[in-house]
């Protein structure tokens, strides 16, 4: 078997009980092999060219290969990539203060940032926070069904989805759900051993709902009313994905942490969780940590689309395509309804259809979309998606689904 079967589609069949495949088997058999990109574009090893509606799970949000991105990451690799956390370094100080600033016109208030690596370790390190917070017979956090926090530990015990838990118990102790947008559902859970509630602003993985305002906002209430920590996940939502910087400021609400990962690097493996100034203050030296918290090379990317997504003013661009994209979508008669917010959308199929099998026909036809659940496609293009590319994909999805 040569090298040249490992860059094709057939090496994964390894996976499907054939041949030989490098990598552990827990994504299930991909659906292609690509080797390059350019903004909403991806090219296979094939050549056959898709529209990628999806940016790597809303993560490339400023596009395949953006130039800007490219040549901040390179610059930076040519400078200095890594000095460890015994040391400070000016890209991630920098980075630091953008973000917190980003926070402070956000209306959250003054705040201080840890970098870490994914969306999974910010959940992780919102659990530590909030457990130091609260203290040892206050460490519970609570949760929505239908959330999704991250793969690790801890991310799986805030995710409120049970079943993915059974495989894995024991699962760390102290987590309960809710029903996400039923705030006496909330209420119901929280007594005197709640540190922390976590919510998302629009559930991405549990299939593209968003919360309401109203909910949010008494949420806050019952937060602020029991001293107890409102933390936002923003790992999918965040920056300018939903027309805003944030997901929480469609809500006007002011959370006391926020995580972040997915599209604030634009495919430079980075997160973030931001706290509250007084809030912050209760994890201290040794608390918590990373070798790879906030290196030179991952927060370069993160100033480069933090400055890119100012200049183009993204959360614009999300709310204009978003509403292109969805008025597109909400004419085929088979989508029921489209939900979600600027550039996060889900289209509901009329009864009967199954988004897998239109998930399936989409690719072969080269757009790339996501059966986010049996019956809802999630779209989440770059937020630099072109109207025609919009009206190409709006096309497709109307000729498949015929
Ligand atoms: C993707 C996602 C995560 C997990 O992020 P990873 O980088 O995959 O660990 C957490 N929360 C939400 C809302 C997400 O969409």
């Amino acid at each position: 078997m040569g090298h040249e079967f490992l860059e094709t589609q057939s090496a994964f069949d390894a996976n499907a009980g054939h041949d030989w495949c490098p990598f552990i088997p827990v994504f299930g058999a991909p659906a292609e092999m690509f080797e390059r990109g350019e903004g909403t574009q991806l090219w296979s090893v094939s050549g056959k060219r898709y529209l990628d509606f999806l940016s790597g799970i809303a993560v490339v949000g400023l596009g395949h290969a953006n130039p800007v991105i490219a040549d901040a990451i390179a610059d930076q690799a040519r400078t200095l990539v890594h000095v460890s956390n015994f040391f400070a370094n000016t890209t991630a100080t920098k980075a630091a203060v953008a973000i917190a600033d980003l926070m402070r016109d956000a209306g959250a208030g003054d705040g201080q940032v840890f970098f870490c690596n994914s969306g999974a370790e910010a959940n992780e390190a919102a659990i530590k926070l909030s457990r130091k917070f609260g203290g040892r017979g206050r460490h519970v956090m609570v949760t929505a069904y239908g959330s999704f926090h991250g793969r690790t530990l801890g991310a799986l015990a805030l995710t409120g989805q049970p079943a993915k838990h059974e495989i894995f118990q024991p699962m760390p102790e102290g987590f309960r759900y809710c029903e996400f947008g039923d705030i006496a559902s909330l209420e119901a859970q929280i007594d005197d051993t709640v540190s922390a509630v976590m919510l998302e602003s629009i559930q991405g993985e549990g299939g593209v709902i968003p919360a309401d305002a109203a909910y949010l906002q008494a949420v806050q209430s019952l937060c602020r009313e029991r001293g107890v920590l409102l933390i936002i996940d923003e790992v999918q939502t965040g920056f300018c994905r939903t027309g805003k910087w944030f997901g929480f400021e469609h809500a006007g609400i002011q959370p006391d942490a926020v995580t972040f990962a997915k599209g604030m690097g634009n495919g430079m493996p980075v997160g973030a969780l931001w706290a509250r100034k007084d809030i912050a203050s209760v994890l201290q030296p040794g608390d918590h940590g990373s070798t790879y918290s906030g290196t030179a090379l991952a927060t370069a990317a993160v100033n480069a689309v933090i400055s890119e997504m100012k200049r183009l003013n993204a959360p614009e661009l999300a709310v204009r395509q978003g509403a292109r994209l969805s008025k597109g979508l909400s004419s085929i008669s088979k989508i029921d309804h489209v939900r979600g917010s600027g550039l996060l959308l889900g289209a509901q199929l009329k009864d009967g259809i199954v988004a897998g099998d239109i998930y399936k026909d989409l690719l072969e036809a080269g757009l790339i979309v996501n059966a986010v659940n049996a019956t809802t496609l999630r779209f989440a293009p770059p937020l630099t998606v072109s109207d025609a590319e919009i009206d190409e994909a709006v096309a497709m999805v109307k000729e498949v689904l015929k």
